[in-house]
C-alpha cells in the first residue's frame, strides 16, 4: 500500500511503514496519494462575499459594511476579494474605489460582463484585476444574450487585450460551463490562453455538476491551457465544496468562496467549510497562509448584516461543531481527541465541549468533569454512582452543565463533611431539588 501523503502527523520511516508510536491519523490510512497535477497543497482563494454574496436574497451592504467585511476577510488572509461590477450602479462603482483605497494585502478584483463598456469602467476603479464572464451554454446563448460563439470569441479577445494593455490581471470565465459544448469551451479557453489571459474560469452556475464531472473537465482543460484555472461552484445539489476540492486535485489553482456560502439561490462554497476541507488535506499550508481563527469574526459580521444566524451545523463555528455527546465518544475523545475529531478546535480558536448531562452519558466523561473541577477526593466509584443518578434524572429531562456541576459539588461536600454522599444521591429524585442544592439548602436530607 502506498503511504498516505494526504495527511499530517504521520511519520513515514525509510521502509514506508507508518511509525506506530503516538501518531494521530487525521485521514483514512487508505487515502490515495495525490495526483501529480494536484494543487490541494497550493491554491488561492477568491473571496466573493462582496460580489456573489451581494446576490444573496437578504444582502444589502452599505459602503461602511463592505469596508468592514473587506477588512475582516483580509485578516483571514484570503488571496483576492472579488467585488460587484462597477457597471451595476453608481454606488457599486464608488464602493470599488473605496475598497481599492484601503490598501489591503488581498488583491482586489471586480467581476464584469464581457463587454468593453464594463471593462473601461472596471479599469477606472483602480482594481488589481478583472474577472470577465460570458454565458456559453446553449440555454444562455438562446435565452439570455443571444450571441453565437464567433461573436463571443471576438468580444473576449477585444476585452482581454484591452484589460491586459492597462496592466491589470484578467480572468476569462464561461458561465454555466457544465452545460456548455465541450468543443466550444476548450476552443475559447485555448484562444484566450494564447493571447495571455491570466486565468480561465469554469463556473457551475446552476449547481448541477458532481465531483467526477468536475475532475474530468478540469483535467481536460489543464491539458490544453497553460494559464491558471479558477472554479466557481454553486451548491444547489450539495456538491460545492466537494467539487472545489476535486477541481484542485485535477489541477485547478483558484477557488471562489463566500462567507457562510451566501450567494445567488443557496450559494457557493463557504469560506470556513472550504478551509476545513483543505486543512484536513494540508494543515500546514492552510495554517501558515490563513488565519483560520479569524473566520468566526467575519462570519458574525456577515450573518448579522444579512440577518441570518450562523447555522447549528456550520463548519468549524456551528454551536455543535465540536460537541461530543455519546458516552462511548466522550470516553475516547477524552483519551485522545483524534478518535472523533478530524479538526482540532484549538487551531480554529474554538473549544471542545463534551456534553455529559444526558441519558447517553458515560462515567469517563463525568470523571473528566470531576477532574476539571478539581474534586480530587472523588474516586472512580463515585463517578460511576453519580453517572447512574445523572442517567436516571436525564431520562426525564437532560441536565445542563451547571446542574451537573451543582450535583458534583454537593456530592463532594457531603463526602468530605459527614460521609453522606450516597444519601445525597438516594434522596435526589427530581431536577427541582438540584436548584435548592445551589442555595445550599439540604434536599430532604436529614444527615
Ligand atoms: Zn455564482
Amino acid at each position: 500500500m502506498a503511504p498516505p501523503r494526504d495527511n499530517f502527523n504521520n511519520e513515514i520511516n525509510s521502509n514506508d511503514n507508518v511509525v506506530n508510536t503516538l501518531r494521530q491519523p487525521i485521514v483514512s490510512p487508505y487515502a490515495n496519494s495525490r495526483d501529480p497535477m494536484s494543487n490541494v497543497g497550493n491554491f488561492k482563494i477568491i473571496e466573493s462575499t462582496l460580489r456573489e454574496g451581494e446576490q444573496f436574497a437578504n444582502a444589502f451592504f452599505t459602503t461602511e459594511k463592505k469596508i468592514e467585511i473587506a477588512k475582516a476577510l483580509d485578516a483571514v488572509g484570503v488571496d483576492y476579494l472579488e467585488l460587484t461590477s462597477p457597471a451595476a450602479s453608481e454606488q457599486s462603482f464608488n464602493d470599488c474605489k473605496a475598497i481599492v483605497g484601503l490598501g489591503l494585502k488581498a488583491k482586489i478584483l471586480t467581476h464584469i460582463r464581457c463587454h468593453m463598456d464594463d471593462a473601461r469602467l472596471a479599469v477606472q476603479t483602480g482594481v488589481d484585476g478583472v474577472d470577465v464572464v460570458i454565458g456559453t451554454s446553449s440555454y444562455l446563448r438562446e435565452f439570455s444574450h443571444g450571441k453565437d460563439m464567433e461573436y463571443i470569441t471576438k468580444t473576449a479577445i477585444e476585452v482581454i487585450t484591452y484589460i491586459k494593455s492597462q496592466g491589470l490581471e484578467v480572468r476569462f470565465s464561461t458561465e454555466d460551463s457544465f452545460r456548455s459544448d465541450l468543443v466550444d469551451l476548450l476552443s475559447i479557453y485555448q484562444t484566450v490562453d494564447r493571447i495571455g489571459v491570466d486565468r480561465v474560469g469554469i463556473a457551475d452556475t446552476v449547481g448541477c455538476a458532481n465531483p467526477r464531472q468536475v475532475y474530468e473537465l478540469v483535467k481536460t482543460l489543464r491539458s490544453v491551457v497553460n494559464c491558471d484555472i479558477e472554479c466557481h461552484f454553486h451548491d444547489d445539489t450539495g456538491c460545492a465544496i466537494a467539487n472545489a476540492y476535486t477541481a484542485l486535485e485535477a489541477g485547478a489553482t483558484h477557488i471562489d468562496t463566500s462567507v457562510l456560502g451566501i450567494g445567488e439561490r443557496n450559494g457557493i462554497p463557504a469560506l470556513g467549510g472550504f478551509l476545513a476541507r483543505m486543512y484536513v488535506s494540508d494543515r500546514e499550508y492552510v495554517l501558515n497562509k490563513y488565519d483560520v481563527k479569524a473566520i468566526r469574526q467575519v462570519e458574525n459580521i456577515v450573518a448579522e448584516s444579512v440577518e441570518i444566524t450562523v447555522p447549528f451545523n456550520n463548519y468549524i463555528t456551528g454551536y455543535c461543531a465540536f460537541t461530543h455527546k455519546a458516552g462511548i465518544h466522550a470516553k475516547a475523545i477524552l483519551n485522545n481527541p483524534s478518535t472523533y475529531e478530524i479538526l482540532r478546535p484549538e487551531d480554529f480558536g474554538m473549544s471542545r465541549y463534551v456534553s455529559i448531562g444526558h441519558r447517553l452519558t458515560g462515567w469517563n466523561a463525568v470523571k473528566n468533569r470531576i477532574e476539571q473541577l478539581q474534586l480530587n477526593d472523588l474516586t472512580d466509584e463515585d463517578a460511576k454512582n453519580i453517572t447512574n443518578k445523572i442517567k436516571q434524572l436525564a431520562d426525564v429531562k437532560a441536565l445542563n452543565l451547571e446542574e451537573v456541576d451543582v450535583l458534583l459539588r454537593k456530592y463532594n461536600n457531603a463526602k468530605l463533611t459527614d460521609n453522606s454522599h450516597l444519601l445525597v444521591l438516594q434522596n435526589l429524585i427530581t431536577h427541582d431539588q438540584l436548584l435548592s442544592f445551589n442555595s445550599n439548602a439540604t434536599v430532604g436530607i436529614t444527615a
